[in-house]
């Protein structure tokens, strides 16, 4: 058989009932989304890599995430549909078993009903991801949201109902001042759902997107950086003082909870993305989906890939993303360098500042530090660079 093999696979689902305020992502406004088309155009893209040979599924998945985009606006039986189109062709009918396979879908709180919840876990979803973002009234309807403040807990406890033991709650921070958010009671309520996982995202204003118009025209104005890491900090001191493992610069996990498919992504292993906007990995390889669901769904349709671009990650820029990836995880990286070179003054400096530690051979960054992940790993990567040359 030909083909780099993948164990890790994404895909997208880009329909959402309504945009909201700050999003960017490759996303179509659907309230009732009629999960056949999405389906066949999946399965067209399958049999094109399929044709292509350069990557293929491997005969048992680690990982599987299915994100949008609003997975759970889909009708329950979408997700064993799209199980069956995984699990084709001979020899493959383990490709999905279980205890191995981690299986996340996204869903947001108010489309997450106990039918698709119970359709989800006859799939074999075993882990869901919930876009929480806050649990403020005024916050979630500034945000274009379309669940109330007791939504997530509905959602939660539906979950719970159908045997979900593993998801996350997703939160938004740095939100601009005007918008008057509590945070730290946002920490509360989220911490009273005990949730096994927990992601924070920082409020980016994208242009393009009806935020990034209204700080473009000066009507909104983003909060001021000192209160971004603040509220980040706060979550990251908080989060660990309950006994969740920080073990990602945006991701917090009880013990036995992690999510093994973003930790794919960082290790830089091969990984498959089918659908609108997806990326795929196959080293040096990286090449990505064109965005717009219709192009990506007339494309499929055609002989060809509906790939938009790609890139070729190798030498130096291969270096510099292992000392990215490395340094955003709680892995960190091995220190390969004297404490006497330039990398070597560099990080002394870090752990003066409180940004980084060196323990066991190994250098990871702290909470403050990740605040600054990605000026620290150019810095690193430079210093090495200029060793190396060095000789
Ligand atoms: S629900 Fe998520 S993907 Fe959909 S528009 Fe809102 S932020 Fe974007």
């Amino acid at each position: 058989m030909s083909g780099v093999e993948v164990g890790s696979v994404y895909v997208h689902a880009p329909f959402c009932a309504r945009r909201c305020f700050y999003c960017d992502f490759a996303v179509t406004v659907d309230r009732e989304p009629d999960p056949e088309p999405w389906l066949r155009a999946i399965e067209r893209e399958l049999q094109a890599l399929e044709a292509e040979g350069l990557v293929r599924l491997a005969p048992r998945l680690e990982t599987l995430y299915v994100g949008g985009g609003t997975p759970s606006l889909l009708r329950p039986e979408a997700m064993e549909e799209l199980g069956r189109l995984l699990t084709g062709g001979p020899g493959s009918g383990d490709r999905l078993s279980m205890p191995g396979l981690e299986w996340t879908a996204e869903a947001n709180p108010e489309s997450l009903t106990p039918s698709v919840a119970a359709g989800w876990r006859r799939a074999g979803v075993n882990r869901v991801s919930l876009g929480t973002q806050s649990f403020q009234e005024p916050v979630l309807r500034w945000m274009g949201r379309l669940h109330g403040p007791h939504g997530t807990a509905a959602a939660v406890a539906v979950a719970r109902d159908a045997g979900f033991e593993t998801y996350s709650v997703d939160l938004i921070f740095g939100l601009p001042a005007a918008v008057e958010r509590d945070w730290s009671a946002d920490l509360d309520a989220a911490l009273a759902l005990e949730p096994p996982h927990v992601s924070l995202y920082g409020l980016t204003a994208d242009t393009g997107t009806p935020l990034g118009r209204a700080v473009g025209e000066g009507r909104i104005r983003m909060v001021e950086e000192a209160r971004y890491d603040e509220e980040y900090l706060e979550a990251a001191e908080r989060l660990a003082a309950e006994g969740y493992e920080h073990y990602e610069v945006s991701n917090f996990a009880r013990p036995g909870h992690r999510s093994r498919h973003n930790q794919a992504y960082w290790s830089g292993v091969p990984y498959l993305g089918l659908g609108n906007g997806a990326h795929s990995f196959v080293p040096p390889r990286r090449r990505w989906n064109v965005r717009e669901w219709a192009d990506y769904a007339r494309l499929t349709g055609g002989p060809s890939l509906p790939v938009d671009e790609s890139e070729t990650v190798e030498g130096a820029s291969r270096r510099l993303e292992d000392a990215w990836l490395g340094l955003r995880c709680d892995r960190g990286l091995p220190v390969r360098w004297s404490r006497e070179g330039s990398a070597g003054h560099l990080v002394a400096t870090w752990e003066e500042s409180g940004w980084a530690e060196v323990r066991a051979g190994r250098l990871t960054l702290t909470p403050r530090g990740w605040l600054l992940l990605d000026r620290l790993a150019i810095e690193l990567h430079e210093a090495l660079e200029r060793e190396s040359r060095r000789g």
